[in-house]
């Protein structure tokens, strides 16, 4: 096959620099830079590519980009759906180079760079991967059948349909041991969303719907959270373990670190020998990546993250690019954790390594990560603050990790929504957002 001549022009042109040419002008449009996922890695990424010479796709299977650090809140009725997503279209509107595509990647033609949506093929001259993460069940796939997890909109939205709907069934006449199981709710895995969710629920049933039911006290609800790990928040130090520990037993949650899940079921689970009898269990103990490495045809690890150079490219593939939770890249303690910064600073990055390509600069310097520090919430007062140079607990921690929610929310709208809520809820208790949706009972 022979190389149109802009194409061989651009691959020329670049190869004394080593940086992989982009076939600017082949067949007649612009380059074409694809993103996959318009998450927190891949919106950066768009965003950033707001002013380049490219055709930018951006294709994701949801509408909307989901702020999923506070879908915990959407699960425990504080949060409506829409304060905390935002339509992709919406916020890419002014970006006259990018188009929005709906729809479910399903394969990648690595050979032809063309990503597959079904029958659909999408042509791409540079490939920025970012589908994130999913729920992993540590080789019990069947777990995913019995217990909740917390990834989208759906699974908030069905996770609070089961908590409200609890109550009621407890409070409808059922017999006193089914009563108890209604009225216990296990959480499986003591990371930010365990530990954020149990508090939500400890406030929800001692709380919110306190004086809600005449058959039964919604203050006597009982909150399990399990961590197989010796401490809950493995990434905070000790120290503040211990505080977010003592935080949530204050607010009546059971914790039990050190002991792993061993069986899971409709009616409860095992955690070690003890048996805990549950209606309601709730999984925030893994994930593993989306199938990027099957469409890739790559090798990954047991987590199924993508290994890649230091400028985030596929080896072999420089045109190709994976970042967030579904790239596995080497940081100074290990590869670096799953969370939003990294994801947000790799689309960021990728995308300056594509303009410097478009404009046949020299690459960026390779990724570093900066970590700002880790934050997580116990309820409406307390949160634990590692900033690294300065550690805080207590209500002051809360105000720091409210304001950065609300700071990193995607639209005004959202932002205003999620204060004004958020400051109802502090004065009255009350949790806005108590609908139990679906039509089968
Ligand atoms: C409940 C919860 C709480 C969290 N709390 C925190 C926190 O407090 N702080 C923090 O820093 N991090 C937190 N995280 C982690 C953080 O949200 C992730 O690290 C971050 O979202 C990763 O960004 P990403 O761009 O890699 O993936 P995502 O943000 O997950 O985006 C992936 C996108 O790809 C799309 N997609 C996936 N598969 C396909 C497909 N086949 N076709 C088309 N589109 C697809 C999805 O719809 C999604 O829009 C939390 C995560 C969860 C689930």
């Amino acid at each position: 096959m022979t190389m149109p001549t802009a194409e061989r022009a651009a691959v020329s042109a670049r190869a004394d620099t080593g940086i992989p040419a982009i076939p600017a002008g082949v067949a007649g449009h612009r380059p074409r830079v694809v993103i996959l996922g318009a998450g927190f890695g891949g919106l950066n990424a768009a965003v950033a590519l707001r002013g380049a010479a490219a055709e930018v796709t951006v294709i994701d299977r949801r509408n909307h980009h989901l702020f999923q650090p506070l879908l915990y809140q959407v699960a425990t009725a504080a949060l409506s759906p829409a304060d905390i997503a935002a339509p992709i279209r919406g916020i890419l509107s002014r970006q006259a180079n990018t188009a929005v595509v709906l729809g479910t990647v399903t394969a990648i033609d690595v050979v032809g760079r063309a990503v597959a949506i079904g029958e659909r093929r999408v042509a791409y001259d540079q490939l920025i991967v970012a589908t994130g993460a999913r729920e992993a069940y540590f080789g019990h796939d069947e777990w995913a059948e019995t217990t909740l997890g917390l990834k989208t909109v759906e699974d908030a939205t069905a996770m609070r349909r089961r908590i409200l709907l609890a109550f009621e069934r407890a409070e409808d006449g059922a017999d006193e041991a089914e009563r108890r199981r209604l009225l216990t709710f296990v959480i499986v895995g003591g990371g930010p969303t365990g530990v954020e969710l149990a508090g939500a629920l400890a406030e929800l049933a001692r709380a919110a719907l306190a004086r809600d039911f005449r058959h039964i006290d919604p203050k006597t609800a009982r909150i399990v959270l399990i961590e197989a790990g010796p401490r809950l928040l493995p990434a905070f130090p000790p120290s503040l373990s211990a505080a977010a520990a003592r935080a949530l037993t204050r607010i009546g949650v059971e914790t039990r670190c050190g002991v792993a899940v061993t069986a899971c079921d409709a009616a409860g689970v095992m955690v070690g020998d003890e048996r805990i009898d549950s209606r309601t269990v709730i999984w925030a103990a893994g994930v593993a990546a989306s199938p990027a490495a099957q469409w890739l045809g790559v090798a990954a690890g047991r987590d199924g993250r993508v290994a890649v150079n230091t400028d985030l490219s596929l080896p072999v593939h420089p045109e190709i690019f994976v970042i967030g939770d579904t790239a596995r890249v080497a940081g100074p303690h290990g590869p670096l954790p799953g969370v939003a910064p990294v994801a947000k600073q790799q689309g960021a990055y990728v995308a300056r390594v594509v303009a410097a390509r478009l404009a046949g600069r020299p690459a960026p310097p390779p990724f570093r990560y900066r970590d700002y520090g880790n934050l997580a919430t116990i309820g409406r007062r307390e949160a634990v603050v590692d900033f690294g140079w300065l550690r805080l607990t207590g209500r002051l921690a809360w105000l720091v990790w409210g304001s950065a929610h609300i700071y990193f929310l995607i639209g005004f709208r959202n932002r205003i929504a999620v204060a004004l809520d958020w400051l109802w809820s502090y004065l009255t208790y009350q949790r806005g957002a108590r609908l139990i949706t679906g039509s089968d009972l």
